[in-house]
């Protein structure tokens, strides 16, 4: 094991050769190491504290017109996690592609149809993430990822120096794609979508060929997500928040206690995000933006799966 001190503090770190954060015993700050990981490369979103996160949820409770006519709210648990994505910026591909659609015409009243080759030929680019985890979160938090990757991680700068560490220590999940694994994956996954886009344009592929010309070195991000159990009518609920600007990416609605198995099903419903990787488009100035994911095992989904069969206990997103 290496001895490294943290880089703001001083104090000694206990060091994971696995991982690629050191949060610091003492003033927890996040230091990055290991590898060929570089500050450049990794980008931290700052997180509020748990306590703020808890007011945001009490708001949220006394604004719902639900939620806030029961008197016997009570928080279980409030944990939070950073959860880590890779993104780039594909800046260009060239791509070109030809395929058949079906033109119907009516000539000399009689209806015929036809079909037509159409071609187009372009460069794109596009920017695209990948979860850096073979578990992948759930659908709020893959949202979170989303966004962050494609929408406000250039707006925010994350500067770790001057951030209330202390309060926060949040776990960092491990990464569990490396970098090159994850460009891989990426750039297969954005011809693969594209190939996809092409072929849903008529019936029948002709020709299609995509190369990229230029990519940019995929950066580490970690988002922040935090996850409040709590019961109401001795019914286990969750709230997830996105622990940058406090959004609420996901709340369940009051169930019945007959529902209460069935929030089992909507766990595995969760869940079963999973397998399928599917690809969503987001349009951003100047960009056109692919969001790839890689759905596997969804935490929240596991969660509520948990909760509901233990009733009470939940565990970490
Ligand atoms: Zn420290």
């Amino acid at each position: 094991m290496e001895s490294l001190s943290c880089k703001r503090c001083g104090a000694p770190l206990s060091v994971d050769p696995e991982s690629l954060i050191a949060v610091c015993d003492y003033c927890g700050y996040p230091n990055i190491i290991g590898g060929d990981f570089s500050s450049e490369h990794v980008s931290i979103i700052p997180s509020k504290t748990r306590e703020v996160v808890e007011n945001k949820f009490i708001e949220v409770v006394k604004k719902d017109p639900q939620l806030s006519k029961i008197e016997d709210i009570e928080v279980l648990e409030i944990s939070g996690a950073y959860f880590p994505a890779w993104y780039t910026t594909i800046i260009r591909a060239n791509v070109r592609a030809s395929w058949y659609t079906t033109v119907i015409e009516e000539r000399n009243n009689r209806v015929i149809t036809r079909r037509v080759l159409q071609h187009e030929e372009r460069t794109i680019s596009r920017k695209i993430f990948l979860p850096a985890r073979r578990r992948i979160p759930s659908e709020p938090v893959l949202n979170a990822l989303a966004s962050y990757t494609v929408k406000k991680a250039e707006s925010i700068s994350p500067t770790r120096e001057d951030f209330d560490w202390e309060k926060i220590k949040l776990e960092f999940l491990g990464v569990e794609i490396g970098r090159q694994e994850a460009l891989r994956i990426l750039t297969d996954k954005f011809i693969d979508s594209l190939r996809e886009e092409y072929k849903s344009r008529g019936e029948q592929l002709d020709f299609f060929s995509a190369s990229i010309v230029k990519v940019e070195e995929p950066v580490l991000l970690y988002v922040p997500v935090w996850t409040i159990s709590y019961t109401a009518h001795d019914s286990v609920y969750l709230a997830v928040f996105d622990g940058y600007d406090l959004t609420c990416l996901y709340r369940s609605e009051p169930l019945t206690s007959l529902e209460r198995i069935a929030g089992f099903s909507l766990g595995l419903a969760l869940s079963s995000l999973s397998g399928p990787i599917f690809a969503a488009t987001a349009s951003l100035t100047g960009f056109e933006t692919s969001l790839l994911f890689l759905g596997l095992l969804a935490t929240a989904g596991y969660t509520i799966t948990k909760s509901a069969m233990a009733s009470a206990r939940v565990e970490n997103a």
